[in-house]
């Protein structure tokens, strides 16, 4: 099988398995315990954090672990505004829907909103992010880069706008790590959140950087654990499984990064040449190195892959996201693409595993399969009679 949804999560690398096992079997104490059982707990506990710290140029207690990218989200959101009740949030369009549902859930509470347009190739302009500036805008929480269409965000000026007038930014790293250099102090942001299933790590585990002297009020109350700010007894397994992920990133480092930049550029080069009708979609340069994502005219995105899975080929396409329903994509509805072409939309996002003869074999299947439904598209018939009756005028 050919794994190309690598944004919608990754397996496990080996590696990562074989550091989280130990956790799961003998070492299963509690960290908070005070035996040597639990000890080994809390300092593998401690070990992970440094890690992911060490990777971002953070110190450790900046870094809080969570059950995942969403509820690093939420909490950086929902922590910042419930300090201060009714206050503004900037946030853009095109943001995961971790972001932005918990920003519009907030502003039915009650809070302030800004949603910002992006341009046609998913970029958030700082200068926007400047004129919606208010005496009382708390947050500002813009994405890293974006999952669907890969266009990576300008967050070291969004970041400076946010220092200026006195806001916290946040963004949503998720899709970053491990694709494009993420330094805390570099960016300039107070928040980002990451997810362990995006980089070869396990489900149901991330983390929130917080940049110290600033404390979100906790979303989840209980015991002491991560220093007060997010209790229940630690998913040990999964932070230590987070933080050998976070390690072997750190040591493939741009290696991998451009291995994969280079199989993108085939893939992205092989379609654009080999299928009539086809945008890329993101922004051509500013984007992550191991997405691929494209607007395919005249036919849907879920045909698509059905017939790729027919293939054993695993993608995704945007409108897949929003499951069941038919509804295209929200991120490229505000890139300007109209309905008709944002239903075809297909996303392939490739990891430091996928081969080169992976990629060859998708530009061998795809042209054929796009082919065929199109010749069964009552849309595309209709397009190429209108072309035909162009041409004998
Ligand atoms: C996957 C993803 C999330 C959610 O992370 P989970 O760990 O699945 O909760 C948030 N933001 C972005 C950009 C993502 O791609």
């Amino acid at each position: 099988m050919i794994y190309l949804d690598n944004a919608a999560t990754t397996w496990i690398a080996p590696e990562v398995l074989e550091a989280m096992t130990p956790f799961l079997q003998d070492d299963y104490g509690n960290p908070s315990s005070i035996y040597s059982l639990a000890g080994r707990s809390a300092s593998a506990l401690e070990s992970a954090r440094q890690t992911v710290a060490d990777y971002l140029g953070a110190s450790p207690d900046e870094i809080i672990f969570t059950g995942g990218g969403s509820e690093a989200d939420n909490l950086a959101i929902k922590g910042t505004m419930r300090k201060k009740p009714g206050g503004h949030i900037i946030t853009s369009a095109i943001e995961h829907h971790a972001v932005l549902h918990t920003c519009q859930a907030l502003e039915h509470q009650g809070y302030e909103l800004t949603v910002l347009p992006v341009d046609g190739n998913g970029l958030v302009d700082p200068e926007d992010v400047r004129q919606a500036l208010r005496p009382d805008t708390q947050l500002i929480t813009i994405m890293h880069s974006n999952n669907e269409v890969g266009t990576i965000e300008p967050i070291r000026e969004i970041a400076a706008v946010a220092r200026e007038a006195g806001a916290k930014m946040h963004t949503d790293a998720v899709q970053s790590l491990g694709k494009t250099p993420l330094n805390v102090d570099e960016l300039g942001v107070d928040m980002m959140a990451f997810s362990a299933h995006k980089v070869h790590g396990p489900k149901g585990v991330g983390a929130l950087y917080v940049r110290k002297g600033f404390r979100p009020v906790p979303l989840i109350d209980g015991g002491g654990q991560e220093k007060g700010r997010r209790a229940g007894t630690e998913n040990v397994a999964g932070i230590v499984g987070f933080g050998r992920a976070v390690e072997l990133l750190g040591e493939e480092g741009e290696r991998s990064v451009e291995q994969m930049r280079g199989l993108r550029d085939k893939l992205i080069e092989g379609i654009m040449a080999g299928i009539p009708e086809v945008v890329l979609t993101g922004h051509p340069e500013k984007r992550l190195p191991n997405l691929a994502s494209f607007c395919i005219r005249y036919i849907e995105g879920e045909g698509i892959l059905l017939s790729l899975d027919m293939q054993d080929i695993a993608a995704s396409s945007a409108s897949a996201c929003t499951s069941g329903s038919l509804e295209p994509s929200h991120v490229l509805l505000a890139m300007g693409y109209p309905h008709e072409i944002a239903h075809g939309s297909l996303r392939l996002s490739l990891s430091r595993y996928t081969t080169e003869e992976e990629i060859d074999r998708v530009l061998e299947v795809l042209p054929p399969i796009i082919q065929r439904l199109r010749d069964m598209s009552p849309l595309y018939a209709e397009a190429m009679k209108q072309e035909r009756s162009g041409q004998n005028e």
